[in-house]
């Protein structure tokens, strides 16, 4: 016997869920006798072969865990104080183990199957709550992406509610963090807004502007006297929103009691660590007049069928999927799981734990003022919350100099300032090394005398009197013990995929593997600040440039950004590349985007805030892009065609074969074509979408590599370009490149992309590619199994689907009077989560199994699934009540067992419909959840703890 002494990467069959052995019957049930003769028979002829990817087998997970621990060396970490919109905190241990490292909080979805989501809803509410406590505005929505986007968000939703309407004009504070300013500049310029940066006390004339952003405290450190600048606007008909810190307002008035119509900001420093830039949830909150023009997702409060209080998301007709072109934002994936974790600081913390820390971290400042007063190094502002800037003339150079020496950054806020800011993590011991650096060869000042003395920074007009955090929920879970059992009280209420496969199409919920996982609580990636200086941040440069190689080798295109912080803004970035491509060929009138009827509703909402006018081409029977139809639409817009959105293999689930022929009538009416590349894990290794004709494409690192969905965020979006398009990626101020910014942080979600790295860099071409074909295999497999139980609604002329299949249910409802709802629901006494419902097409289920359901589990869920079809049939037949039968009542609880039970079939029948089931039960907390009800009575705050309780 031969032992081979390197290390096995054992890793590509840890990651593909089927065996070998399985692998060959799955393909003889197709009739195939090998992958790549299955592979041969879906790819279209006409972009076969595209693929630019390698065929190299990948590193084991040691190996990759430690070539990234050798680059993660890389990155230095200083003491910052940079500030300026991110800061130090302390995650506290129990949320990083039962929270943020938890494949119960981050292998889930997104909650719009509230019955298996009560936990991550309740989080999301307490989140919703802490918002709004905090800001003293009644309406806060569960996350968005970055408190840029954010401050972006606001502008247009003043825009649309402003009573001036005659304004194109938006007033932002000079005080405000650059970054925030530089979106802003990004967002307004296609949308005809004209952003106006200036002082606002200085300004006297508000009757040109529909609204203003404001910064509190500002981003230099000062506190300033809102009230009267925000009545001039009001009197102007402009709204008023305010970028304001969280820490910062459990001390000081919040924005709602100076009448704000908006407060935006970051929830960054409630325990998420820095992280380079991101991920980190930012909010929204708003006056309850304007929910209904709120971006992002709401958690409402509800019942279910018994009157039981159930949560689930609220005024979901806002969104895209239903709005398009007109939904008051193209966001879709936000930041729930950094959500959830901010909403567990102030839990864990309590209202008087926040204070404690903001009072500290305040005291600190007020202590080190008065020091560097008391040596002559000049403080700007005499109000100041954690910030402080320092006027320090020529010096300012050889200070910063002298502070990296010491391992220190502080912010370059121009030639003659620096910026200081403190944090929960400051100690005094800080403060006098920030002496020791501003006076040095003075006489230190008595760290014990000026605590003693100092006072404080905080106007007192400013002060904040009302109360917040008051429900049980923030004073009862102090105990690490009591967290700990609340972490998993709500876990063990939800369906994440540590459970059982989630079939979502389009989705691609793949595994999360822990080795991917691992290094993104590495503190080398975790405790970076986004604007520490770049010699500081060699690591992250390494891995983002060799994640880039790695993306371009995957798409087939020329350069890739990693920006974007969600699919939608890669969209948004996309648009905007091409946008500023045809402007720099004098073709800037071009605004036409054409967009198949069966896209995703992220695609007609971000073309608009491309400032693109959407034209909609239709699909024909066999729910391909009707080439006739969209080459007569090409021809007729000629002149203004800007570019095509089209999703590859369609949303469908289908390698069009017409493809290329669809991206030539494109070009040749002078548009640009962008390939959305959410169903890219049908392609990796097969072909290339860069290669086929795409000129840009977003990728969605949370769907095809491996970074989890986080119960609905985080996500990354990078796009890749041809190389015609590269110069008009998206920039940075921080980077110093000409094109604006996209979203606040130059790397976007930069520390979560070790996830794709390690998956990338251990998959290999090689296992890459495998990962493609057995996707397909999977979704071939599962549509086999079941198109005698369930038409399966779209195939390719070849009989095959691509990585997902849609079956069709319309036909069921005629017969049975069950809808896809209810097939939703009894999967969940089925212990499933349900397929993608009702996209693209009403009346569907969408099913994506992806490559790492082993076949044990495919065909568990196709029994559940082959089951259901009997008991459709029993109410076909009139065997069971068509009103009173498992389905309509579904998913049943445990507590609906005890109680009379009056129906026409067995309490077996409805919580064990198949045996394997008594072994391995998920109990759903609350039965179907009743949405017309919350959506008429919305509460979207922590309701009494009491109407928890079991009734
Ligand atoms: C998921 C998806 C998107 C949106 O991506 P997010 O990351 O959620 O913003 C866009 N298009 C398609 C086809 C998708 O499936």
């Amino acid at each position: 016997m031969t032992i081979n002494l390197g290390t096995a990467n054992e890793f590509i069959a840890r990651h593909i869920g089927p065996r070998s052995e399985d692998e060959q019957a799955m393909l003889a049930t197709l009739g195939f006798d090998s992958l790549e003769a299955m592979t041969d028979a879906v790819i279209p002829a006409s972009i076969k072969g595209t693929s630019v990817l390698g065929t190299d087998d990948g590193h084991s997970e040691a190996d990759a865990l430690a070539a990234l621990k050798a680059i993660a060396g890389k990155n230095q970490l200083f003491k910052s104080y940079i500030g300026q919109g991110y800061y130090n905190t302390h995650t506290p241990a129990p949320i990083l183990r039962n929270l943020l490292e938890n494949p119960a909080w981050y292998t889930a979805y997104t909650p719009y199957q509230p019955e298996i989501s009560q936990g991550r809803l309740e989080a999301l509410l307490n989140f919703q709550t802490l918002i709004s406590d905090l800001t003293g505005l009644p309406i806060a929505n569960a996350s968005l992406l970055d408190e840029a986007t954010a401050a972006a968000e606001a502008m247009t939703f003043c825009k649309r509610l402003s009573k001036n309407k005659a304004s194109n004009r938006f007033f932002a504070s000079m005080h405000c963090h650059p970054q925030t300013l530089d979106v802003l500049r990004t967002r307004a310029e296609p949308l005809g807004i004209e952003v106006l940066v200036g002082d606002e006390q200085a300004l006297d004339d508000a009757s040109p502007f529909f609204g203003a952003l404001l910064q509190y405290p500002a981003s230099t450190g000062g506190i300033f006297d809102y009230r009267e600048v925000v009545q001039r606007f009001h009197h102007a008909n402009a709204l008023v929103a305010v970028a304001a810190d969280l820490l910062a307002l459990t001390l000081l008035t919040p924005p709602g009691e100076f009448e704000a119509d908006v407060a935006i900001g970051s929830a960054q420093r409630f325990g998420v660590p820095l992280g380079f830039g991101g991920p980190h949830a930012a909010y929204f909150a708003t006056r309850d007049a304007f929910k209904r023009d709120m971006p992002g997702r709401l958690v409402g409060v509800s019942i279910d069928r018994f009157g039981k209080t159930a949560l689930r998301l609220a005024m979901q007709t806002r969104e895209q999927h239903i709005r398009r072109e007109k939904a008051t934002s193209n966001i879709c994936t936000a930041q729930v799981l950094l959500a959830n974790i901010a909403s567990m600081f102030a839990v864990y913390h309590g209202p008087e734990g926040l204070k404690r820390i903001a009072q500290r971290t305040h005291s600190l400042t007020a202590i080190l003022a008065q020091g560097l007063r008391a040596m002559a190094v000049p403080v700007v502002s005499d109000t100041a919350f954690d910030t402080l800037t320092l006027a320090t003339g020529d010096a300012t150079h050889g200070l910063h100099e002298k502070a990296r020496a010491q391992g220190i950054n502080l912010r370059q806020v121009d030639a003659g300032h620096v910026g200081v800011s403190l944090d929960e993590t400051t100690t005094p011991a800080d403060v006098q090394a920030l002496w020791q650096l501003f006076g040095a060869g003075q006489t230190q000042p008595d760290f014990q005398a000026l605590a003693a003395s100092s006072g404080t920074l905080l106007p007192e007009a400013l002060l904040r009197r009302s109360t917040f955090l008051e429900h049980p929920v923030f004073n009862r879970y102090h105990s690490e013990t009591e967290l700990m059992r609340y972490l998993r009280k709500l876990a063990d209420k939800d369906l994440a995929l540590d459970r059982s496969m989630i079939p979502l199409g389009s989705c691609t919920m793949k595994l999360n593997a822990a080795s991917e996982m691992i290094p993104v609580t590495w503190a080398e990636f975790g405790n970076l600040h986004p604007f520490a200086p770049a010699q500081q941040s060699q690591g992250y440069l390494q891995l983002t440039s060799e994640l880039e190689a790695m993306l371009c080798a995957a798409t087939g295109y020329d350069a890739v950004s990693l920006q974007p912080n969600a699919g939608s803004q890669g969209e948004y970035a996309g648009l905007l590349a091409i946008r500023a491509y045809h402007r720099s060929r004098n073709e800037g009138h071009r605004d036409i985007c054409l967009i198949p009827s069966s896209a995703h509703g992220t695609n007609p909402a971000t073309a608009n805030m491309a400032g693109m006018q959407v034209v909609v081409t239709a699909c024909d029977a066999r729910g391909n892009v009707d080439v006739a139809d969209l080459r007569a639409k090409a021809i007729e817009h000629r002149e203004r065609l800007a570019a095509l959105m089209i999703t590859y293999p369609s949303t469908h689930g289908v390698f069009e074969e017409a493809i290329g022929e669809i991206c030539a009538i494109v070009h040749d009416n002078g548009g640009q074509v962008y390939i959305d590349g959410a169903n890219m894990n049908a392609m990796v290794g097969l072909c290339a979408p860069g290669k086929f004709g795409g000129d840009v494409s977003h990728l969605n690192l949370h769907k095809t590599f491996c970074i989890p969905h986080g119960g609905g965020g985080p996500g990354v979006g990078p796009i890749g370009v041809k190389s015609h398009l590269a110069p008009f990626l998206p920039g940075h101020a921080a980077l110093g490149t000409a094109e604006g910014a996209v979203c606040a942080a130059p790397f976007g979600s930069a520390s979560i992309l070790p996830i794709t790295w390690m998956y990338i860099r251990m998959m290999g071409g090689a296992g890459l590619k495998r990962a493609s074909q057995m996707a397909i295999l999977n979704a071939n497999y599962i549509a086999r199994r079941l198109e005698e139980h369930y038409p399966v609604l779209y195939t390719g002329s070849n009989g095959l689907v691509a990585h997902e299949c849609i079956l069709d249910l319309r036909p069921l409802k005629d017969s049975s009077g069950i809808t896809v709802d209810d097939v939703a629901k009894r999967l969940i006494d089925y212990g499933f989560h349900a397929p993608t419902m009702s996209f693209p097409v009403a009346g569907t289920l969408m099913i994506e199994p992806t490559e790492s359901e082993s076949r044990e589990e495919l065909d568990r869920f196709c029994e559940a699934m082959v089951q259901i079809r009997e008991e459709i049939r029993a109410v076909e037949d009139g065997t069971l009540d068509k009103d009173d039968n498992p389905l309509k009542n579904a998913p049943h609880t445990a507590a609906e067992l005890v109680g009379e039970w009056a129906h026409g079939y067995s309490r077996e029948q409805a919580v064990y419909p198949l045996p394997g089931l008594v072994q391995s039960k998920y109990w759903p907390p609350v039965s179907r959840v009743d949405n017309v009800f919350g959506d008429r009575n919305l509460v979207c705050a922590c309701p009494s703890i009491e109407s928890y309780q079991d009734v």
